[in-house]
């Protein structure tokens, strides 16, 4: 079974062993199979097609297994992108593997990854986050959870929320850079980077900054962030000589900061 990314908005973008493994398979599992059509006609394949959306995907497994014990090839699509990032396909992909067929990924579109790599921001470490949750109470302690961590976050975010998820960004985050990728690879591509604290007055300045798909990516908490005294008693176990990884656990343990960023902490501090 082939995982194969789509466009995010740009047909030019669909790699040429895309075009050729949709081209040549007999089948295809698609997150909507209406929406996945279009782009099959325009490739001349021919291939018959599987629905394997969120909803269905241990039936979709399961006819996508009997294909291949059959002796086809199915390639996995989802509506745009790369299957199985916040998209389904990863239980499909575990039962295809389970049951003994070979997995092959292809590489390809990605809205997180793309917007990473023109965000400029230079963190060497990244976690990609997918959507917030919709209700703001649950948002922010989502976002109370990532606030230590020294690495770039990357959201996805829908139209109709995107000015909230951003005021609760600036209001738990503090002091970062955000960019906001905007209609990747589309007509309205926008790709803005500023202070995070002035990003909800600039989206709310113009309407056409609230529209369209969106990529999210806030710089990492600064060394020394407000951790509730993690890093406070991370050093002093670390003076008393612990080892990083057991100081990094007990400060974690006391004062509710993240183990990994008082780890990742420990090590520059060992450094
Ligand atoms: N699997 C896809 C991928 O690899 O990027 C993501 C699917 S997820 C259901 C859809 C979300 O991805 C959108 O709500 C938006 O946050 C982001 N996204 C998709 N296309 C985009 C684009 N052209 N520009 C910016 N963000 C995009």
């Amino acid at each position: 079974m082939y995982v194969v990314p789509t466009p995010l908005g740009n047909l030019a973008d669909l790699t040429e062993r895309a075009r050729t493994v949709l081209r040549e398979v007999p089948w295809v599992a698609a997150e909507d199979t209406r929406h996945s059509q279009p782009l099959l006609r325009h490739l001349g394949a021919a291939a018959r097609l599987i629905p394997a959306h969120e909803h269905n995907e241990r039936e979709a497994a399961g006819r996508i297994i009997e294909k291949l014990a059959a002796g086809d090839a199915v390639a996995l699509v989802s509506d745009a992108g790369t299957p199985a990032v916040s998209d389904p396909g990863a239980r499909i992909v575990a039962a295809v593997r389970a049951a003994g067929f070979r997995v092959v990924p292809l590489p390809g579109p990605c809205a997180a990854v793309a917007a990473l790599s023109a965000s400029g921001l230079a963190d060497p470490h990244f976690l990609f986050y997918g959507f917030l949750p919709a209700k703001a109470g649950q948002r922010r302690q989502a976002l109370e959870s990532l606030k230590a961590l020294p690495y770039a976050l990357v959201f996805y975010e829908a139209p109709h929320r995107v000015v909230e998820a951003v005021e609760d960004l600036a209001a738990v985050l503090g002091e970062r850079t955000l960019v906001i990728a905007r209609e990747l690879t589309k007509l309205f591509e926008s790709i803005h980077s500023g202070p995070l604290a002035e990003a909800p007055a600039w989206m709310r300045a113009d309407p056409n900054r609230q529209k369209g798909e969106f990529v999210l990516v806030v710089s990492g908490a600064p060394a020394g962030a407000d951790d509730g005294g993690g890093e406070r008693v991370l050093k002093l176990l670390l003076a008393d000589g612990l080892p990083v990884k057991q100081a990094a656990r007990l400060a974690a343990a006391i004062t509710g900061a993240s183990k990994n960023a008082l780890y990742e902490r420990a090590l520059q501090l060992k450094d």
